[in-house]
């Protein structure tokens, strides 16, 4: 691989020229809110003081937004012109890869190694994933009456706002302008105030791409000075947010309240890897659950932090989670072999940390924002079987019996993803039909891949699914064009 070292790394993190003001219509621009820090998570230390917005740059924004989606420089672009412009995008990214991945190490606390093989390859892939669909699409023709012809056309949607959370902040950011660009939208950002860093890069290297100005903005800020006046503004068409559940539901507040804007919601998640007594090869469940469990620290809405196992395997698949677990050590997340950086904040970590109580079976501990990964087993009472901690702590239920495995699985508010690990075919696509989640995976454990939908039943999502030609339907609108055929002189 061409990861490079500690060393390394922590030179190019020294001359980082690092984004301190928003993005609004082509160009770096002091916000009118009040400046913040952002910390590196890792050390506690400021990285950077960023100029915030408020409503005034909401205003601006929104109305830059609707200028250049109405003067058409995007929306009416031929697709394939659209995208020329994201290929070029990636290709900007793909130079500048590795000064995003430190730049999103540093800011978000997550390890070097996830940023270089993970986040910002994905990131790519991603943006020319939609940019590859978008000339490639039919609008379709519906089966009307012989005097009639009926289309069905798919037109974008307008004003898009992004709200976005700290755990993924390139990728989300992705998953979301890739297929909303890509349909003809323009986006107005808003990142999670723990890391602005890498969105506002980005929206400069679009601008380099040649995407036109007021297409894509970025608004530092927090949540109430930022987010909720995106929510409520008149002129937003869309809102799609990722973030928890409880962030989501003003969302819909805001959306009823103003102008019954469009909202899809990408929430939070209580994921269970369900372990069937007939289970082939407990070693490779075992490197599923664990990085299942801990990859990204466990701040990862579809974290599998509920194991449900059967009694007849849980002493040997134990064993084996145990030894692998040595395997991923936690620290400075710079160096590259780290597969455990920092939590995001002292709040979250003082969260995280509430929940270490009772006889660790590993892990247990927690050093600044350093938690080691942790096991416990636990009853399917107890807070740490229910609550989204989203830190590397992963508890394991015992159980008698695959049926009761899939009612302990669905026993949650939350529904977005679970991986059944059974060799019995049958099994495995029941408890796959049966299991309320937006992704459920036999025998491995993921997000599938960019070319599937992902969200979430229950609690975990609302309105829409990301990724995938759903993607696509989620930033269009339907039109109807119905066509009269019949000679007047009949
Ligand atoms: P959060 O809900 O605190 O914040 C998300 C975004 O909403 C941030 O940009 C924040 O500034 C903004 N926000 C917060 N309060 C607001 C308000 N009152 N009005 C308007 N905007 C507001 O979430 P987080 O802590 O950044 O992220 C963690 C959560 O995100 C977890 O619950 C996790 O499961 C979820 N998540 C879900 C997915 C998914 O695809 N389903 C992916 C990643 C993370």
């Amino acid at each position: 691989s061409d990861l490079l070292t500690t060393a390394e790394y922590k030179a190019l993190a020294a001359d980082l020229d690092l984004p301190r003001t928003a993005f609004i219509d082509g160009k770096y621009r002091a916000g009118h809110g009040a400046a913040f820090t952002t910390f590196n998570p890792a050390t506690g230390l400021p990285l950077a003081e960023i100029s915030g917005c408020d409503a005034t740059d909401v205003d601006l924004a929104v109305s830059r937004a609707r200028e250049a989606f109405d003067q058409g420089h995007w929306a009416k672009r031929a697709p394939s012109q659209r995208k020329e412009v994201l290929v070029r995008l990636c290709k900007l990214i793909t130079r500048n890869r590795r000064e995003l991945a430190v730049m999103e190490s540093l800011d978000s606390g997550k390890p070097i190694l996830d940023c270089e093989t993970i986040d910002i390859p994905e990131t790519i892939e991603t943006l020319k994933w939609h940019a590859e669909l978008i000339d490639k699409i039919y609008d379709q023709m519906a089966p009307a009456q012989e005097d009639a012809i009926a289309m069905i056309l798919r037109e974008p949607i307008g004003v898009v706002a992004a709200i976005l959370p700290w755990n993924f902040p390139l990728l989300m950011m992705a998953w979301k302008i890739g297929p909303a660009l890509a349909a003809g939208n323009s986006v107005i950002v808003k990142p999670a105030e723990q890391t602005s860093l890498t969105a506002l890069r980005l929206a400069e290297l679009a601008a380099e791409a040649g995407l036109p100005r007021g297409v894509l903005q970025v608004l530092p800020g927090d949540g109430p000075t930022v987010g909720a006046p995106l929510g409520l503004h008149m002129d937003v068409d869309m809102v799609s947010f990722t973030g928890s559940t409880e962030t989501g539901r003003h969302f819909l507040r805001y959306a009823a309240d103003s102008n019954l804007k469009k909202v899809v919601l990408e929430c939070g998640g209580k994921n269970p890897c369900v372990v069937f007594d007939d289970a082939e090869n407990l070693d490779a469940v075992a490197s599923h659950v664990v990085n299942a469990a801990f990859w990204n620290m466990g701040e990862n809405c579809s974290a599998a932090s509920r194991l449900i196992v059967h009694h007849a395997v849980k002493e040997p698949l134990l064993e084996r989670i145990l030894a692998r677990l040595r395997d991923w050590k936690t620290g400075d997340p710079l160096n590259p072999a780290h597969h455990l950086g920092a939590l995001i904040d002292a709040e979250h970590c003082a969260k995280v940390a509430s929940y270490l109580t009772g006889t660790a079976l590993a892990g247990g501990t927690a050093e600044g924002p350093f938690v080691q990964p942790t096991i416990y087993e636990i009853s399917p009472k107890d807070a740490k079987a229910i609550d989204e901690i989203f830190g590397p702590i992963l508890s394991v239920l015992t159980v008698a019996s695959n049926d009761e495995a899939i009612a302990l699985a669905n026993d949650t508010n939350y529904g977005l993803a679970a991986s059944v690990f059974t060799a019995n075919t049958r099994n495995a696509i029941r408890a796959a039909r049966d299991i309320k989640a937006g992704t459920v995976t036999v025998n491995t454990y993921g997000e599938g891949s960019i070319a599937t939908p992902f969200g979430g039943y229950k609690q975990s999502g609302f309105g829409g699914r990301e990724n995938g030609i759903h993607a696509h339907d989620q930033f269009t609108e339907i039109k109807t064009i119905w066509i009269d055929l019949t000679d007047p002189a009949d």
